[in-house]
């Protein structure tokens, strides 16, 4: 494994972003957001999540969402904390299920409320009501470098549920650093310790920002070999249970590293940026991401890079 000269970058803002503003998004402005990725390359993209109005109510219109998103290449992936959610996600036209399960008993007794062994064994009826529809299922665990409650994650932990989720079919598994506590030596490790002992799974990066190392421990991940992230325009988002939880990292930030390195992302840089606008302009509130304050490179010497202004 080595690095490669392509990545692929997951689109989390309307999920993970989304979730954790005050704010409820109203459906229209939410299709005009995902249009407005679609244009700019967006391939994956985690749209929405089935869970209950009362828990997450800036997500209460996924169903609404979910018949109204086009349907082009662009994958509309859907988050599931249960069956039910999965039921009601595969009616929906849901093109993937993620289903979650933290590392640690004391993140996911705060998230989901119930013990790793329970949420583990949800996953059977899941796993096969995707299968009957012919509905791929991605795994993430949460919290996979480190908990705020319980502190360091030993790796076999971690891949103990990835060996559950590829056992059970998942056809990706994401190792999210849910309170950014991970640093690039440890992603270095852990990356090549699951990539040896489940090489026929396709592993993906979910990294929170909340000490400034996301950046690091990203670029950390791709020379292990990881071509697949996930990342939110404008830098939005975070976990509602963390205390005190920062965003992930910034979609227009990661594809502008990217391409300076001359690794494709396939996406477009100025309409992410211009993405990442009209979000700021519907949260009225400034958003964490960088370039689109600071332009591609080349915007302050011809003050056009993107388009003509
Ligand atoms: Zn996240």
């Amino acid at each position: 494994m080595g690095a490669s000269a392509e990545v692929t970058i997951r689109e989390v803002a309307l999920r993970d972003g989304l979730q954790s503003e005050k704010m409820f998004v109203p459906t229209d402005q939410k299709r005009s957001l995902i249009r407005s990725l679609s244009q700019a390359g967006v391939e994956f993209m985690e749209t929405t999540s089935f869970v209950s109005p009362k828990a997450i109510p800036q997500l209460r219109d996924a169903a609404e969402l979910m018949a109204q998103v086009e349907r082009g290449q662009m994958k509309h992936e859907v988050m599931v904390p249960n069956e039910k959610g999965a039921r009601a996600a595969l009616e929906a036209g849901a093109d993937r299920l993620i289903v979650f399960v933290s590392a640690s008993e004391a993140h996911n007794q705060a998230n989901v409320r119930r013990s790793v062994a329970a949420s583990l064994a949800d996953l059977d009826a899941i796993f096969s009501l995707a299968r009957e529809k012919d509905v791929p299922v991605a795994g993430a665990i949460a919290v996979a470098f480190g908990c705020p409650f319980q502190g360091r994650v030993p790796r076999t932990d971690v891949l103990e549920i990835a060996r559950h989720f590829a056992d059970l079919g998942a056809d990706r598994i994401s190792l999210a650093d849910t309170t950014g506590l991970a640093n690039p030596g440890q992603i270095s490790d852990y990356v090549s310790f699951f990539t040896g002992q489940l090489p026929d799974t396709a592993f993906c990066l979910h990294l929170h920002n909340n000490r400034g190392v996301a950046m690091a421990n990203l670029y950390a991940g791709y020379l292990a070999g990881i071509t697949l992230f996930d990342t939110s325009l404008g830098g939005i988002g975070g976990c509602p249970n963390v205390p005190q939880a920062a965003g992930n990292l910034a979609t227009e930030d990661v594809v502008f590293m990217f391409e300076e390195m001359g690794v494709a992302t396939g996406l477009d840089l100025c309409r992410l940026i211009d993405a990442a606008k009209e979000l700021e302009k519907m949260l009225d509130h400034p958003l964490p991401g960088q370039v689109m304050k600071s332009g591609p490179s080349g915007w302050h010497t011809t003050g056009a890079a993107c388009g003509a202004a």
